[in-house]
């Protein structure tokens, strides 16, 4: 089974990832989370990325591109992929298409988790993460910054307000024309994700069960 999910930052992409890739044994492919790899071991493409991410923008193309390139040749990718945070924009989404095709491959479905500005402004300036489990909360629901893990929930760097609205507009001006590019291919599938996690995650079994 091959997947995208595709929605603004604060939509739930990763957390919803997590159980798709336990319940459909397909391994979770997040660029940002490969991203963040690169950046705290300092490799090149980690020095490449920081001006980037720290900003809110998209790092360029050919990196990112050549990164997920070589992340589904990997043996764990062949029988499928869930990609979380890829394609986010048109040119990604056409270099994918090409790559897959080039495989024998293609695109299954592609969930839109679909959440208006507000709330994501709401949720990603109160989300605090651990830096030692990598654990997502939210500041309303922690009475303390210790985690149980013995680790420490801090916020990400690009979860300021200022940033956030950077990659909220990033997202409506390259990410969000990836949904019509798909939709012609009839591949959309529409989730509400400002309902609570478990009906998030209902509504996207009810799809990938069809
Ligand atoms: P978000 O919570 O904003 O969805 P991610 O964790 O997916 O964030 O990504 C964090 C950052 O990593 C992005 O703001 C961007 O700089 C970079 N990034 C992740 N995926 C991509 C991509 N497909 N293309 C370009 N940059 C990316």
């Amino acid at each position: 089974m091959q997947v995208i999910l595709v929605g603004p930052p604060g939509s739930g992409k990763g957390t919803q990832a997590k159980s798709i890739s336990v319940k459909y044994h397909i391994p979770h492919i997040s660029t940002g989370d490969m991203f963040r790899y690169h950046l705290k071991n300092n490799t090149p493409v980690g020095l490449e990325a920081k001006t980037f991410m720290d900003k809110g923008l998209l790092v360029p193309d050919y990196l990112t591109n050549q990164m997920v390139d070589l992340r589904l040749q990997e043996p764990d990718a062949k029988g499928g992929f869930l990609l979380d945070g890829f394609p986010r924009n048109l040119e990604q989404a056409r270099f994918l298409d090409d790559l897959l095709k080039q495989q024998g491959r293609r695109l299954e479905h592609v969930l839109w988790i679909d959440v208006e500005d507000k709330i994501i402004i709401e949720r990603l300036s109160g989300r605090r993460v651990c830096n030692k489990c990598g654990n997502i909360s939210h500041i309303d629901h922690l009475q303390s910054n210790r985690c149980s893990c013995g680790g420490t929930y801090v916020t990400r760097v690009d979860d300021t307000l200022e940033v956030i609205s950077d990659r909220l507009k990033v997202y409506h001006d390259q990410t969000e024309p990836i949904v019509a590019y798909y939709q012609a291919q009839g591949k959309v599938r529409v989730i509400d994700g400002s309902l609570a996690e478990v009906d998030v995650n209902k509504q996207i079994y009810e799809v990938l069960s069809k």
